[in-house]
């Protein structure tokens, strides 16, 4: 799902889309911290640091070349975006993409369908170069990928007909709303774009996910019944959990919550089932049950429409800046005419880039909860540890704090390592906590 226009409409959609997505990470070779055999009180500290330094220098290196790459795509992304608005407004595809939508039909609501097909497919098109590097190549290159090309490019068209059917509807709602409410649009648009959210979110387990993957439950007793403990013990109300088939598309581990109110369902992935043991499965499934329990989703899509009410009032003020100065050159008349598309998104998406560290950050905060809840359900600091080396796979492991505050959208390896053996040391007893 990963259509760059499509995505920058949706991009908070999408955004809270992941953030249900959880943990992700490839085999580590993890062994039990020597350092801590010879201490008899567990230093979290020392701890922490005996455990970051069982991974490899070559592993460390590869993990946070993959990692670093990914903050120089934020700015590509961006830029791409950019180029390419500008270049729909300038050399005029977007208002004869209007005329076209005005001849094909009288009906305004259909004059909007019209102009985002063609608009959205050619966005696609002009997008695949740097989707095709980082989707795939970039995700060869490094070993995570497991997908050949065809297998790779039917999942990217299946993409791109959820996010025409679904950009198209979003288009629609919205320019029905800029014609009603041409000065107030940024609050009822609010409106417009966090009952999207829901409904994406509410859909998606049901509608969207199964067609990149399969879900079944999980039959295995010896690890079903443990999560399913748990779930019962924090009045959950799942009576079963489920295994998805990501090793189609990837080598990472992962689970997820997704889903919300009477969709809701909790899985795990077949590589997490492979690779894992069941403590740190214990692990990852608690805190996947922290999102659920501390009410993740509603706490984001508030935040999200607070984000996204900020954000379309600023776009209101500078659009309607940019249509006075450059309106008649780019044959934009206005908010409610389809062809000013490209100068909405060129807006929301620098908007959007330039708060990524703030949209990080709010989703940082929120794993970090589920991570705390996870470590007191679970109680299972050494499964922890082990975790986080995992996704230390594709997560640079002990990033400084400004690199963390901008490009993390999930704790630090460090952090969370620390944040076990902090729990360790407070929870058991000394013999038991110096333990590796
Ligand atoms: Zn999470």
């Amino acid at each position: 799902m990963k259509k760059r226009l499509v995505q920058e409409l949706i991009t908070v959609c999408l955004v809270f889309v992941v953030v249900a997505a959880s943990a992700e990470g490839t085999p580590v070779p993890v062994a039990p911290p020597q350092a801590q055999q010879s201490v008899q009180v567990l230093d979290p500290a020392a701890a922490t640091q005996a455990w970051l330094a069982t991974v490899p220098r070559d592993q460390r290196e590869k993990s946070d070349a993959y990692f670093e790459g990914g903050y120089w795509l934020t700015l590509w992304n961006f830029l791409l975006t950019a180029a390419i608005s500008i270049f729909l407004l300038a050399s005029r595809i977007s208002a004869r993409l209007r005329d076209f939508s005005q001849k094909m039909t009288r009906f305004k609501t259909l004059q909007v369908a019209c102009y985002a097909l063609p608009c959205l497919l050619i966005v696609y098109v002009l997008s695949f170069p740097l989707n095709l590097y980082e989707d795939f190549f970039r995700e060869h290159q490094y070993g995570f990928a497991t997908q050949s090309f065809l297998p790779w490019f039917r999942d990217q068209l299946t993409g791109l007909g959820i996010g025409i059917v679904g950009g198209t509807i979003l288009l629609t709602v919205l320019y029905t709303v800029f014609r009603r409410a041409p000065r107030t649009w940024s609050i009822w648009g609010t409106g417009v774009a966090v009952v999207f959210m829901f409904a994406v979110v509410f859909i998606a387990p049901v509608f969207i996910e199964p067609l990149f993957n399969t879900y079944k439950p999980l039959t295995k007793p010896e690890i079903r019944d443990p999560i399913l403990a748990m779930a019962r013990a924090n009045q959950i109300p799942v009576k079963q959990v489920f295994e998805v088939d990501a090793s189609r598309q990837t080598t990472r581990v992962s689970a997820n919550v997704a889903g919300v109110l009477g969709t809701t369902r909790i899985a795990l992935n077949d590589n997490l089932l492979k690779q894992c043991t069941l403590p740190e499965m214990r692990e990852v499934m608690a805190h996947e049950m922290g999102h659920y329990v501390l009410n993740h989703g509603a706490k984001l899509l508030t935040y999200f429409g607070i984000f996204v009410l900020i954000g379309f009032a600023l776009t209101h003020a500078l659009f309607d800046a940019a249509v006075s100065r450059w309106g008649s050159k780019w044959g934009v008349r206005g908010i409610a005419d389809p062809a000013g598309l490209p100068l909405l998104v060129l807006i929301f998406s620098t908007l959007v880039f330039i708060a990524t560290p703030f949209i990080n950050t709010v989703v940082r905060v929120t794993e970090r909860e589920a991570d705390a809840f996870g470590i007191n359900t679970s109680r299972e600091p050494d499964g922890m540890a082990k975790v986080a080396l995992k996704l230390g796979a594709y997560r640079k492991l002990d990033p400084t704090p400004l690199e963390e505050f901008i490009f993390f959208d999930h704790p630090s390896g460090r952090a969370r390592i620390r944040m076990a053996m902090d729990w360790k040391a407070a929870n058991l007893p000394t013999e038991e906590s110096a333990k590796p």
